[in-house]
């Protein structure tokens, strides 16, 4: 497509390297430019409004244009634009962040360690991982399972237990030492005629053989997301989580949670540990913690951690990680201010009361000849296109069937994402309201019957 030469799609395409984008493809097409905000919705640069169905990145908790946020990131710009947090340094938002969070976080997390987005928290919780086991006299304890269809981040220790091979190829990763076990998606990976119970005792034996193969006593820890996100959005079955755990446990692997997505409600309870009875060692967040209107995350530590750390700078020196910007004071100013918002607002209240608008809404899809599953919880979910529904046959991805449902929808109005594997993700804004869940749906299933 020719834009006019000053326009800003024809200057993007000329300038801008995007990330998670097929480039060739891009050439020809261009950007979608957002201007603006409001609400649940974002305008592009012709004026058009779209219902903002993916909260952006699966992120933007509290929509587009929350005046609380703007007012407490401008008066700490104007307190104190800057400071680090290196060698003892400190700061009010950081200190009254860390205690906010660490108020509202599971049971045993005594620490927290800022860093700028998902990704680099996902790193350091591999980094924390290896450094405790050195700093406890189990130095071989390295490696790292990860899971299949998992989605943890574009670092390289991130990306390499990230379960997805688009990550992988051409970078030369996974790294030495990253080891994958099974998806929780019933649906996808259940053996025929295999039903649920019998699906998370095999997944729980894998984990368990896997260990038994590799050695327990070289295995630092296990990471994964209590609802995948990215990977497709799948919801553990009942109990998935309790029998890892065990075998977690029994071989003293660390657990890291990564609740990148579904930390700060999006699940319904304001972390989804609580939800799937998660007893983290370290546990991931970013995304709704600023409502992203500012880039931060924070990895929560547990107490067992904190005191080998503690201990370990008697004998090892300095805890020799961080970012410049980690906790910078005007992220962790919006992030406050959101966590506080949050609770003024009761949004765990709200995601109660709407959610099951969404998730009965998905689940009604069902009917449409296009969709062979549906699923989600809270205010994330998923429907899976497929050729054939007994069969769970795909269509052949030449055809790019999600692609085209994204398109379509967007043609009507509502930005939602179409997932390798043609899954139609949803994950709004936390504050939306029936009437645009209403909508969201309306344009979902009239993009279905576009590509039918
Ligand atoms: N973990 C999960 C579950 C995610 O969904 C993401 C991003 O989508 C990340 C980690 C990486 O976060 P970031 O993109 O902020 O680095």
């Amino acid at each position: 497509m020719n834009h006019p030469l000053n326009s800003w799609a024809a200057r993007d395409q000329a300038s801008v390297l995007h990330p998670y984008t097929n480039l060739a493809q891009h050439a020809e097409t261009g950007p979608l430019v957002i201007r603006r905000g409001k609400g649940v919705r974002v305008q592009d640069e012709e004026g058009r409004w779209y219902l903002e169905g993916m909260a952006g990145l699966w992120s933007a908790s509290l929509g587009f244009d929350e005046p609380r946020l703007v007012e407490a990131a401008t008066k700490q710009l104007q307190a104190l634009p800057f400071y680090h947090i290196f060698n003892g340094r400190s700061h009010e938002p950081a200190i009254e962040l860390a205690e906010k969070l660490l108020s509202l976080a599971p049971a045993g997390l005594s620490r927290v360690l800022f860093s700028n987005s998902g990704s680099e928290a996902n790193d350091a919780a591999i980094k924390l991982a290896w450094h405790y086991h050195h700093l406890i006299g189990k130095p071989q304890k390295r490696k790292i399972i990860g899971r299949e269809r998992a989605y943890h981040g574009v670092t390289i220790a991130a990306a390499s237990a990230t379960g997805q091979v688009a990550n992988h190829n051409g970078f030369g990763l996974p790294l030495p030492g990253f080891l994958r076990t099974g998806s929780a998606s019933h649906w996808h990976d259940a053996l025929p005629g295999e039903n649920e119970a019998d699906f998370v005792a095999r997944r729980a034996r894998e984990l368990e053989e896997l260990i038994a193969a590799e050695g327990a006593d070289t295995i630092a820890a296990f990471i994964a997301e209590p609802v995948t996100g990215g990977g497709g959005v799948f919801v553990p079955p009942d109990g998935y989580f309790a029998a890892i755990q065990e075998v977690l446990r029994r071989h003293e692997i660390l657990f890291i949670v990564d609740e990148v997505i579904t930390g700060f409600g999006r699940t319904g309870t304001l972390f989804a540990s609580e939800r799937f009875g998660l007893r983290p060692d370290l546990l991931s967040t970013a995304k709704a913690l600023s409502a992203s209107f500012l880039p931060i995350s924070a990895l929560l530590v547990s107490e067992k951690i904190n005191q080998a750390l503690l201990a370990g700078s008697a004998t090892h020196g300095p805890f020799a990680h961080g970012v410049t910007y980690a906790a910078h004071p005007v992220c962790a100013a919006v992030a406050l201010e959101t966590l506080r918002l949050y609770e003024e607002r009761d949004i765990i209240g709200h995601i109660a009361q709407v959610s099951p608008l969404l998730q009965d809404g998905l689940r009604a899809l069902l009917d449409h000849p296009l969709v062979g599953n549906a699923r989600g919880v809270g205010l994330i979910g998923a429907v899976e296109i497929v050729a054939d529904k007994a069969a769970k046959r795909h269509f052949d991805p030449a055809l790019g069937v999600g692609a085209r449902v994204q398109a379509a929808a967007l043609k009507r109005g509502v930005i939602l994402r179409g997932l390798k594997g043609d899954a139609i993700a949803a994950c709004p804004p936390l504050i939306i309201r029936p009437a645009e869940i209403e909508e969201l749906l309306g344009a979902l299933r009239g993009a279905l019957d576009d590509v039918q």
